[in-house]
């Protein structure tokens, strides 16, 4: 049995209807319909009485949002600060970050490549981190190894995008502070759906996956210790428009979608209605079920740790069977996968897979359904 089925029946009743299965929330998952009104009564709002007027007036509702991005995470509301995406908050944290000459920076091997290339923009050399066989940091082999050769910074990738792979995320942060070593950690997966109070230095994030909040939203949070050092582009510029705001907070972007904020913030608040702890837990459940259903079907076989606790499900192809042709086929049956390519973490990821990945109103009857999709392809 999954746990907490109420959760599952309350987050289905919050929104449309879905035409079809989604199974596709590491992607993007489906708003409610109190999140997509206020996002639309927002925009009305700046139509009805001017754009900064009515992002003032929305200013309680956003600074409550930041703050319950910053409970998730562990930092107070003025260590957070809102960015358009996941993608946007890495290199704007590389570009302040005081680094020395030839930089080096500590990550496992199957890191996101779109990180991998971010990382060697700002000049940071790439070394690994112990891993085990599921790819995994070796929490025992951390310390000796952050000793031997000191990097300037770890970057992890807290759930994993291509895999159903949670890191250790606290046993790094602990180790990383031992080492004096700043961890910065991607948790465009994770938050939501594994929990981020984990004591890194730095922290990003999207909206639109886990937490079921508009696109084109993100969040940068950073430790005040780390903060001290950044250097922010035009720091002198940005001090003097905008007085009285934090480190963080002027680093966020200021022109923005601030509707696709004011909707994060709400899916923020549904998020912690629902309780934290309860959603994880049916989560992990989802993804555990969603294995023993699917492994083996159609001759796919599960590329993940059967009991990881995250609802991201990864399966390998029959030998032949062509994965992006076969999410193609599952979408025109009305099931909503992703396939995953090889790009997404080039130095672990050998071929294509595909990802399946359930939100809370997820039924056992969808596994079953796609198992037999997949067995009559
Ligand atoms: C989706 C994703 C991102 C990027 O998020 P955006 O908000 O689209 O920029 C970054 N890292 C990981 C691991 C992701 O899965």
């Amino acid at each position: 049995m999954l746990p907490h089925a109420e959760l599952g029946t309350s987050w289905r009743a919050a929104r449309p209807p879905m035409a079809g299965s989604h199974l596709d929330s590491a992607a993007c998952s489906r708003q409610s319909l109190r999140v997509l009104d206020a996002v639309a009564a927002h925009a009305r709002h700046e139509a009805e009485i001017g754009g900064y007027v009515a992002e003032a007036a929305a200013s309680p509702v956003l600074r409550q949002g930041r703050a319950a991005l910053g409970a998730l995470v562990g930092l107070a509301v003025a260590d957070v600060a809102f960015v358009e995406s996941a993608t946007v908050a890495l290199p704007l944290l590389l570009a302040a970050l005081p680094l020395p000459a030839s930089p080096v920076v500590a990550v496992v091997p199957g890191e996101w490549g779109p990180n991998l290339a971010a990382l060697g923009d700002r000049g940071l050399r790439v070394v690994h981190l112990p891993v085990d066989g599921w790819g995994r940091v070796d929490v025992e082999a951390l310390d000796g190894a952050l000793s031997a050769a000191r990097p300037d910074l770890v970057h992890l990738t807290l759930v994993h995008s291509h895999r159903g792979v949670l890191q250790p995320g606290a046993a790094v942060a602990a180790a990383c502070a031992r080492a004096g070593v700043p961890l910065v950690v991607d948790m465009a997966q994770a938050v939501g759906h594994t929990d981020c109070d984990i004591g890194a230095d730095a922290v990003y994030g999207t909206s639109r996956k886990w937490l079921a909040g508009p696109r084109g939203v993100g969040f940068l949070g950073v430790r005040p210790a780390l903060a001290r050092r950044l250097r922010p582009v035009a720091p002198a510029f940005a001090e003097a428009m905008l007085p009285g705001l934090s480190v963080v907070e002027r680093m966020g972007s200021q022109e923005a979608h601030v509707a696709g904020r004011v909707g994060l913030s709400l899916a923020l608040g549904e998020h912690l209605a629902a309780g934290p702890d309860r959603v994880l837990a049916r989560l992990a459940g989802l993804g555990r079920h969603a294995r023993a259903v699917l492994e083996g079907a159609g001759g796919w076989s599960v590329a993940d740790p059967a009991d990881e606790p995250v609802a991201i499900v990864t399966l390998r192809p029959p030998e032949g069977v062509d994965v992006a042709a076969n999410r193609a086929r599952l979408l025109a049956e009305g099931i909503v996968t992703t396939a995953a390519l090889p790009a997404r973490a080039p130095g672990e990821l050998r071929a294509p897979v595909l990802r399946v990945s359930p939100h809370l109103d997820a039924t056992e009857d969808e596994f079953e359904a796609l198992a037999r999709a997949l067995a009559a392809g």
